[in-house]
């Protein structure tokens, strides 16, 4: 099996990672930077974005595993100690029930951007995408399957997917969502409310057979951030969003249940009720 290993660059991950290629190849695991099977995410939920990104252009080909070296991850579920073990698990291909791993395949964004200057270019976003006015607060029409819905004005528009819901969303005070529904979510960032600009005022769930488009006033210069990538913009017509047609591939050696993580998470007991003592 062929794979890649990307992480945050502190001292315990980058130490992992050497660690991890030594017993890869021990095992027989070949590294291949360029064409992996698996790539393995050493750090957090932030390294794991920068490993999609990395390697967006063979997701349809490459399965992603992650070890965390801070707190839980909702992308990365091993802990540095368990790391032998994990490289046995990919060498044989097994789970810890020894039969083959699960493969689970969570909703991405989809947003075709079009550009005044540069015409129409596509992207993907695994957790979420912002847009936001450098200037002032952002103005936007929102459309939905092709009519209008609302006129925006406010510090800007944030659109998630499922396994994104529970980073930047929950901030803005929008829903979890399962990552086994394929949906994308549009929430608001402090939106203003008036006779002219008047918004729903509540995250909007949309399914994958609809799409919206956000049509910003021309003449303003926009930040655009996928995951952690920032875009400046100022020509932008449009951007239309929907759930991709590509999923995102993650190998579970072992049950890693999401309501689970949430609560671990952000309520910070087990299923015991108990709080954990480190
Ligand atoms: P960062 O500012 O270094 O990290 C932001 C935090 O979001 C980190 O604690 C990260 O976890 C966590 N995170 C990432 N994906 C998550 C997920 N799916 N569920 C729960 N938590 C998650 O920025 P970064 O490392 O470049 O990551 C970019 C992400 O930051 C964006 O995708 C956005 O979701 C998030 N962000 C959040 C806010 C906010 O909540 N107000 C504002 C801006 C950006 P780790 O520590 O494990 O990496």
């Amino acid at each position: 099996m062929k794979y890649a290993v990307l992480n945050r660059g502190d001292e315990l991950s980058v130490s992992l990672t050497e660690t991890f290629h030594r017993l890869a190849e021990a095992r027989g695991l070949v590294r291949d930077d360029e064409e992996p099977e698996i790539v393995l995410s050493i750090g957090g939920d932030g390294t794991m974005l920068q490993a999609f990104h990395r390697y967006i252009n063979r997701i349809d080909h490459t399965a992603f595993v992650g070890i965390h070296t801070g707190h839980l991850g909702f992308y990365a579920d091993w802990k540095p100690d368990e790391i032998e073990l994990l490289v046995h698990m990919m060498a044989e291909n097994r789970s810890k029930d020894q039969i083959n791993p699960r493969i689970v395949r969570y909703p991405l964004i989809e947003l075709e951007l079009d550009r005044e200057d540069t015409g129409k270019k596509t992207y993907i976003a695994l957790n979420e995408f912002t847009l936001k006015c450098t200037d002032n607060t952002l103005v936007a029409q929102i459309d939905i399957n092709d009519e209008l819905f609302e006129m925006f004005r406010g510090d800007g528009i944030c659109v998630s997917t499922p396994s994104g819901s529970t980073a930047y969303n929950k901030s803005l005070g929008g829903a979890m969502v399962h990552p086994s529904i394929p949906a994308i979510q549009l929430a608001e960032i402090a939106s203003i409310n008036n006779r002219v600009y008047r918004t729903l005022g509540s995250s909007l769930i949309l399914p994958k057979h609809h799409h919206f488009d956000i049509r910003p006033r021309q003449g303003q210069n926009l930040l655009l951030s996928i995951d952690h990538i920032n875009i400046r913009l100022s020509h932008l017509r449009s951007i239309r969003c929907r759930v991709a047609d590509q999923r995102v591939t993650f190998v579970r050696y072992r049950p890693f249940p999401f309501w689970k993580r949430v609560r671990e998470a952000f309520l910070g007991y087990d299923e015991n009720g108990c709080y954990p003592t480190n």
